[in-house]
């Protein structure tokens, strides 16, 4: 099961992504952050992917979901091609020492061919709901820091309870 915390972004509470953090601590299980890279490099969600990813590496992954939050199947080739290579760029000049990104969570779980084909020319792997990856996707929406801890919490419960 890829669990996956979508919508990470330069305003991103850490409060709330420590707490989930933790939970896939307590269980042994994968992080996956879906990254929305615009203006993150520097922000305090950027220095805790860094200190977590020293402290937690086999818990955590890195994803790529946008630079902007935007729906990627209405662009045509060249333009998905050219936000993916910025992407890249971005990425591999303020990572640090955080991992390359191998796998793109489209937003809105919206995809099309030019999209499928443009991942594949940078060399990312196009996941989404509905894939061959068993997936929970989470946003925090106008939830509190206590309900999306239970709910992230029971997901894990009920995943663990059936063997994924
Ligand atoms: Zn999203």
């Amino acid at each position: 099961m890829l669990y996956r915390d979508d919508d990470i972004r330069k305003d991103t509470d850490i409060n709330i992504v420590e707490a989930l953090h933790q939970l896939f601590l307590k269980y042994n299980r994968v992080h996956t952050l879906g990254i929305v890279l615009e203006d993150i490099y520097q922000t305090p969600i950027w220095y805790w992917m860094q200190e977590t990813y020293k402290k937690t590496p086999k818990n955590i992954a890195f994803g790529l979901h946008a630079f902007v939050h935007i729906d990627y199947s209405l662009l045509i080739y060249d333009e998905v091609l050219s936000d993916l290579k910025k992407c890249l760029d971005y990425w591999n000049k303020y990572r640090g020492d955080l991992p390359e990104f191998k796998h793109f969570y489209p937003p809105y779980s919206k995809q099309s061919n030019a999209l499928y084909k443009a991942c594949e020319e940078v060399g990312l792997t196009c996941l989404n709901h509905g894939g061959i990856y068993p997936m929970y996707v989470f946003h925090w929406g106008e939830l509190s820091l206590k309900e999306n801890v239970e709910r992230v919490e029971q997901t894990l419960i009920e995943n663990i309870k059936i063997g994924n």
